[in-house]
């Protein structure tokens, strides 16, 4: 389509759908009718997309995951179609700016931090790089928790994103299907003496898929993200009259649980997650029965990636339909069963392991704890005289009363992945140590990549825009291509437009800074960012306690010559995670004290921005100057925001820990501000039980003075807070090792602060980061999953002369 023919177009569209014209149309009104202007423009390319799969037999991936976070999609979605240039023009001269248009989407937030966003960014790319693969998941009614700071605490306000509806998705009530939850199983022979379940009780309920369809890149692909919704199904009516009865049903798939690192036994988040893998597994088992193909050849054309292990009972349901309802063999559906599975771990956090009891699985789904007991019961039988009885003890599925969900991923799966090197060595030398003894060959890497296109070229056309105009446009396509960059590490015309860039993007998130929290920053100074959700291992108090030391010495000596800074955070905490919660207040409060004090003349500023998410990272990103990630070292399994931080041409201040590593490896350490404990001093603590924070809180000035500010009256109306922050270092011995790391972290610190000094050094390293960007990609990521464990290849179709639709497939 051309520019004029979709101003026609659009202006037809607004008059059909709403009888207006653009002058009298609000910014929802347009955005509902470009919306559905692209909907029925890629949704031919969606129904080929999905026929020439079919007619190619293709192998497909399904990626089941309990969280997505999209965030908003017109511009995504304009920008893989190819559009995004012609619209915003057109629009233009029909006297519209996009971006009002872009600002009436509601965020799609059906996650809480990286994990979903990791799945929302391996949509974009498996589309982009034309994979055959799919989303599975929930279509939860409320989003995460919209955050409001009250008094600087946070407050938690339902996201009631679908109140306007939403325009990608598409209803797809024939393709329902029914999962039982609850009730009594039992087996009993049939006529020709196979055992076969009797279900007794329970609800019956409808789960009826909406899809979104997943554009990819400029290729007229577009894959399907599938998310369930839960119904009532009309037969069943009558058993729910009650309006307690109907919530009850409705509940399931109502809201996201706004805690993605304690599982403490909740029976509607068991409920959610069998739902949503016994929906999906049938859904792709009706699929796969349509092609007409054996049962045992299954392996062939199905891959199950098991996204964390929310979605583990996919092992149990894909054997429940194999043995009950296909009558294959044990053996035979075990097999076929590992051979379809595969597991990413992406927390090496204790609490975050899942495990649910017994009593709550067989009352959630009956079925489904039956299997697992076979299988758990068969591993023990497999593995005697094999390995020790202690190894295998450790490692079966059922241990005191509990099922464990990793276990049973691990033994029910063909691959186990850990999402950065250093996270996979853990996995393989401690967490998971003994499953590594029993199956080496499962474990391997793939660490998390980005989707380049909405971090660069949506969130930062300013920055993106040098880069075509220093080293053309091929890493749009070809995000490896940013290495060229180094070829201009020296040129001073193509250091200071990347700098202007970055002060032009600063400007911007200066002016929503003071429309939104009505603080003046200055944006010369450092753009300091801590974004991600808060939690005491990513240590935002390692940050604070800094920031208070600054604060401090400021206010003894106001002279000092440090480069003026702001500090800026984006956090949500678990509305249930008391002590996130206090960090909250304490930053703020820290920071209206700070902001206020005219004494220290602007060189310190905290901005904490209210409800922080995918659209909020995208403003905030291309404006930052250093990126903090700071987790305690082994405990961040890889972090994504430091990839799209360095991305931006932010500077790393970071333990060694997760991707940090990778990104050191990168850039080198002259490009990189590294500090803190190495994992393996983190480890020698615990096996020696010898850390102590109380000695370093007497032993240390500087620790001591900055600690004792949390409890001396220096900081206003945090009584309780600072009290409860101050015994978990004191108190409880510093869980992650936040003052032994304060020190070092200074120091890095003012090395950060000497660099900026040097704007052309400063440039330089920048530079650099940008450069060495391109192997996070997610879709370098996507096709290492496709490879070595998906075992899928793309597909690209195209029309021969003759028009008809030939398939080109190879491996990228
Ligand atoms: C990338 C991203 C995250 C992950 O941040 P980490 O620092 O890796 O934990 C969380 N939330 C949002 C909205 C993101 O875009």
């Amino acid at each position: 389509m051309n520019k004029i023919e979709f101003k026609k177009k659009f202006s037809r569209r607004l008059a059909e759908k709403f009888a207006m014209d653009v002058a009298d149309a609000s910014p929802d009104e347009l955005y509902q009718t470009l919306g559905s202007l692209m909907t029925s423009e890629y949704s031919q390319s969606w129904q080929q997309t999905w026929k020439d799969y079919r007619e190619a037999e293709q192998k497909q991936a399904y990626y089941f995951s309990i969280e997505f976070l999209p965030g908003k999609m017109l511009k995504s979605n304009l920008l893989n179609m190819g559009w995004l240039e012609m619209v915003s023009e057109g629009l233009a001269e029909l006297g519209i700016h996009l971006n009002d248009l872009a600002e009436v989407e509601p965020d799609m937030a059906l996650g809480n931090g990286g994990l979903g966003r990791l799945a929302s960014c391996f949509m974009d790319s498996i589309a982009s790089t034309g994979l055959p693969g799919n989303g599975n998941g929930i279509r939860y009614e409320y989003g995460l928790f919209k955050q409001r700071f009250v008094d600087n605490y946070q407050v938690e306000l339902p996201d009631e994103w679908l109140q306007k509806g939403n325009l990608w998705e598409v209803r797809k009530e024939s393709k329902a299907v029914d999962v039982r939850i609850g009730g009594d199983v039992y087996l009993s022979p049939d006529e020709y003496g196979n055992l076969t379940p009797i279900y007794q009780d329970g609800m019956l309920l409808r789960a009826v898929p909406y899809d979104t369809g997943m554009v990819g890149y400029k290729n007229d692909i577009v894959n399907t993200m599938r998310l369930w919704s839960v119904e009532i199904p009309p037969e069943e009516e009558d058993r729910y009259r009650s309006i307690e009865d109907r919530r009850a049903v409705e509940d399931l798939t109502s809201v996201l649980y706004p805690d993605d690192s304690s599982e403490a036994g909740r029976k509607l988040r068991l409920s959610q997650e069998y739902f949503f893998v016994s929906a999906g597994v049938q859904s792709i088992l009706r699929y796969y029965k349509q092609l007409k193909k054996p049962m045992d050849k299954i392996n062939q054309y199905i891959a199950i990636h098991i996204n964390d292990t929310h979605p583990a009972m996919c092992v149990a349901e894909f054997m429940r339909l194999l043995i009950d309802d296909e009558k294959l063999g044990w053996e035979r559906a075990w097999n076929l069963t590992q051979e379809v599975m595969s597991y990413t771990n992406h927390t090496i956090m204790a609490e975050a392991l899942e495990k649910w009891s017994i009593g709550m699985m067989k009352s959630v789904c009956p079925r489904i704890y039956q299997i697992i007991e076979e299988i758990d019961r068969r591993f023990v039988e497999e593995m005697t005289g094999v390995h020790d009885f202690d190894l295998i003890q450790r490692t079966r599925i059922i241990q005191c009363d509990q099922v464990h969900m990793a276990h049973l991923a691990i033994i029910g799966s063909h691959s186990t992945n850990g999402v950065a090197k250093l996270h996979s060595d853990l996995l393989k030398s401690v967490v998971l140590q003994d499953f590594y003894r029993i199956y080496p060959a499962r474990f391997n890497n793939k660490t998390n990549g980005i989707a380049m296109r909405r971090w660069t070229q949506l969130a930062n056309p300013t920055m993106s825009k040098v880069l075509d105009d220093t080293i053309g446009d091929s890493w749009r396509e070809q995000p490896k291509n940013l290495r060229l960059l180094l070829n201009y590490e020296e040129d001073n015309q193509v250091l200071e437009a990347l700098a202007s860039a970055k002060l032009e993007n600063k400007k911007r998130l200066a002016s929503y800074i003071k429309e939104h929290c009505n603080i003046e920053v200055n944006p010369h100074a450092i753009f300091d960012v801590q974004i991600k959700r808060l939690h005491a291992y990513k240590r935002q108090l390692l940050n604070l306690l800094h920031i208070i030391k600054l604060y401090l010495d400021l206010k003894e000596d106001p002279e000092q010559a440090i480069e003026p800074r702001v500090f800026i955070f984006g956090a949500k905490a678990a509305p249930s995670y008391h002590y996130a919660k206090s960090v909250i207040k304490v930053i703020n409060e820290a920071a209206s004290l700070i902001n206020q004090d005219t004494t220290i003349k602007d060189k310190l500023k905290i901005v904490f921005l209210e409800n922080y998410n995918v659209s909020l990272a995208e403003r905030i990103i291309p404006a930052a100057d250093v990126s903090e990630q700071i987790s305690l070292a082994s405990k961040e399994a890889s972090g994504t925001s430091n990839m799209k931080l360095m991305l931006n041409g932010a500077v790393t201040i970071a333990t060694l820990d997760g991707a940090n590593v990778e990104i050191r490896d990168a850039v080198g350490d002259e490009n990189i501000a590294i500090f803190g404990l190495t994992e393996s001093e983190v480890y020698q603590y615990y096996e020696n039980k010898n850390y102590s924070a109380t000695n370093i809180y007497k032993e240390n000035a500087n620790v001591h003075k900055v600690v004792k500010a949390l409890i001396d009256g220096t900081i206003p109306n945090i009584f309780a807070e600072g009290q409860e922050i101050f015994d978990s270092l004191i108190k409880y011995n510093d869980e992650f090792f936040v003052l032994r790391d304060f020190e070092d972290y200074c120091l890095a610190q003012e090395s950060i602060n000497e660099a900026y000094k040097d704007k052309r050094r400063w440039q330089k390293i920048s530079l650099n980061n940008i450069a060495h960007a391109g192997r996070f990609s997610s879709d370098s990521t996507v096709q290492r999953y496709a490879e070595d464990i998906w075992q899928i290849e793309p597909v690209f179709a195209h029309e021969d002369d003759r028009g008809v639709i030939q398939h080109d497939s190879y491996l990228l």
